[in-house]
């Protein structure tokens, strides 16, 4: 059984849901998807992607006034998970 396609929103480019990095924003909170509300995916190279905050802002509709706390927030998710 193969794992299911899904897309990175920063490259848009489509890889096995088990490869990617699944994030949500919830709570006024970006963090890892816990189970419940809307996602998105990360794909491995694009993790480091110097926009990869400005892309999350669009996904999640957020002002950019939000830019630094969604830095922050990925600097500890890829620090802790
Ligand atoms: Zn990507």
């Amino acid at each position: 059984m193969s794992s299911p396609i899904r897309m990175c929103i920063v490259c848009r480019g489509r890889f096995p849901q088990e490869s990617l990095l699944r994030l949500q924003y919830q709570d006024f909170k970006l963090q890892t998807f816990k189970g419940i509300g809307r996602s998105f995916y990360v794909c491995q190279n694009c993790q480091s992607a110097p926009k990869l905050s400005e892309h999350i802002i669009k996904v999640c509709r957020l002002d950019k006034k939000y830019k630094e706390m969604i830095k922050s927030a990925l600097k500890e998710i890829f620090l802790y998970g």
